[in-house]
């Protein structure tokens, strides 16, 4: 399992349901050869789970800065679930994968509880969950209250060593895909950091400082090229979960870029 923490900074390219093979094939060949020379920043591709393997083959001799994530898991190891990819698939393709992602939320019904499930047994399986939260409406600074209840439910039953081996990634669900290339709907950076801020300091109230200390949290929410240094000024946040971003390489490796450079 990957190690977890602050002196790292993390780009998530999460391709959701796009790309054909071909596609990924270039756009892994074209990320993979312009994270190469790029230092402080840890890579983080998610593709769908078929190219998976193809990716996996294409990044066995690195770069050591350069990983694969899953989109999402069951937290069953086998079974009757037709259709469903387990951790004893992943693990030995991946080393993160991301959970309670929105979209998972809204479209299939995955419940707290469910992502519950799924952080735990990514963990039991040496995978890194990257658990996203995120408010439904905007508001003046974040639906706190709401933010805490994913975040406490999501993380129900895990010891400390397990806290830190997990990412938060913080996406405003009315952020997300809003931003073409403008980043115009995107939160903006001081917004972004004023919650990440929060949802640190209920992390040292509910688990200790030695936790909050620790623990990643991303900013989603259509982070490009254009507004990316707005997030990285921000020191609460600790790199982006970036989806439309993540399927352009130029528009991908300069976000890369800034988040390694700026902070
Ligand atoms: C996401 O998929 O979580 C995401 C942040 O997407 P986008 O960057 O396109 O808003």
């Amino acid at each position: 399992m990957g190690d977890v923490n602050r002196t790292k900074r993390y780009v998530v390219g999460n391709w959701k349901m796009n790309t054909q093979l071909a596609d990924a094939i270039v756009l892994g060949e074209g990320i993979k050869y312009g994270v190469e020379s790029l230092s402080g920043v840890e890579v983080v591709l998610c593709p769908p789970f078929v190219w998976l393997y193809p990716l996996a083959e294409m990044f066995s001799q690195g770069p050591t800065n350069l990983s694969l994530g899953a989109q999402n898991m069951h937290w069953e190891e086998k079974g009757t679930y037709t259709g469903e990819i387990s951790p004893l698939m992943l693990k030995d393709l991946v080393k993160y994968v991301i959970l309670g992602h929105s979209e998972r939320r809204y479209h299939f019904n995955e419940t707290d509880e469910m992502i519950n499930d799924k952080v735990i047994s990514a963990l039991d399986h040496n995978i890194t969950p990257i658990l996203c939260i995120g408010e439904w409406k905007k508001s003046e600074s974040g639906d706190v209250e709401g933010l805490t209840k994913q975040l406490k439910a999501g993380l129900a039953g895990l010891e400390e060593a397990q806290l830190k081996k997990i990412i938060i990634a913080y996406e405003p669900v009315w952020a997300i895909s809003k931003g073409d290339t403008s980043g115009q709907r995107a939160a903006s950076g001081e917004y972004a950091g004023e919650v990440v801020g929060k949802i640190r300091s209920y992390m040292e109230k509910e688990y200790g400082r030695a936790v909050s200390e620790n623990i990643p949290i991303l900013y989603g929410g259509s982070a490009t090229a254009d507004n990316i240094k707005e997030y990285m000024f921000e020191t609460e946040i600790d790199g982006v979960l970036a989806g439309g971003a993540s399927l352009k390489i130029d528009n991908f490796l300069q976000v890369c870029k800034a988040v390694g450079e700026y902070r």
